[in-house]
């Protein structure tokens, strides 16, 4: 076991962030109720371990889109904003009522890029994480899409998920995706791509690998996972990209195994 990996079994605090592609069926675009309900069951048995989690989660405008019975992501921002006010909601009654089952109390936070520049308001966002955290609750974190349009708005929630981790002071970033990690190639066309397990440094050939794309529902891609690795790391906090697809993934990854692609700080 590499020394990086074996470090992650002692981070206490922890960042993890779920992309829409891990909690919506990718055909439907309705909600995955049975990922959902393992992800919260084992975040809660983290927190059961003593661990302090922060919740960044996407997947509001898609929760919207399901509620509303529509096929696909409207045209218009107003649109947008509607499913995103609908959706959140959505969200997080389901993962209320999921937490609530384990014992455990969320408070959610919902941000825009002003948080994140502006020193004043992220000292505040800071402290409010901070006071959620001393009470034993777990702070579900997205951006507020419902009120952002583009000059305000971080656009995705990787590099959200890599700001709050600096602003938390984490101690590692987990980003569950729906593929494996990073691969040197396409692997969805691409047989003989491999899998890196571990980068040690964000070259232009890593940043190269990471393409484009996203899915339908989703926003990022690779290319944005790399952008807030490469906020973390340079702020000494390792990351790791790993498949949320499989159950256990994340127990696996903080007890060390060697699984997805972890970017060292
Ligand atoms: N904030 C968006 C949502 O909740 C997701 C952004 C992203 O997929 O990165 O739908």
């Amino acid at each position: 076991m590499s020394l990086a990996r074996e470090k992650l079994k002692f981070a206490r605090r922890i960042v993890i962030k779920v992309g829409t592609s891990t909690l919506a069926h990718g055909e439907s675009g309705k909600l995955n109720l049975y990922r959902i309900e393992h992800l919260i069951r084992e975040i809660a048995d983290l927190r059961n371990a003593g661990k302090e989690i922060i919740f960044v989660t996407s997947g509001a405008i898609a929760a919207g889109i399901g509620k509303m019975n529509l096929k696909s992501k409207p045209e218009t921002i107003p649109e947008n904003q509607a499913l995103a006010a609908i959706g959140q909601g959505v969200l997080m009654h389901i993962y209320e009522k999921f937490f609530a089952e384990y014992g455990l109390t969320m408070g959610q936070i919902l941000l825009t890029k002003d948080n994140a520049t502006d020193e004043h308001a992220r000292e505040n966002c800071k402290n409010s994480l901070m006071a959620i955290l001393r009470m034993g609750a777990i702070p579900v974190i997205n951006e507020n899409d419902a009120v952002a349009v583009d000059e305000i708005k971080i656009g995705d929630n990787d590099n959200l998920s890599a700001i709050v981790a600096v602003m938390v002071n984490a101690e590692v970033l987990i980003i569950l995706t729906d593929i494996d990690g990073l691969y040197d190639g396409n692997p969805k066309v691409d047989s003989n791509a491999k899998l890196i397990r571990e980068v040690e440094k964000i070259s232009e050939e890593v940043e190269q690998m990471a393409g484009g794309a996203g899915t339908k529902l989703g926003t990022g891609g690779m290319f944005t996972k790399i952008q807030a690795a490469k906020l973390t790391t340079r702020n000494k906090i390792p990351t790791v990209i790993v498949s949320g697809r499989e159950i256990g993934n994340l127990r696996k990854v903080l007890s060390g195994e060697e699984i997805g692609t972890i970017f060292n700080s």
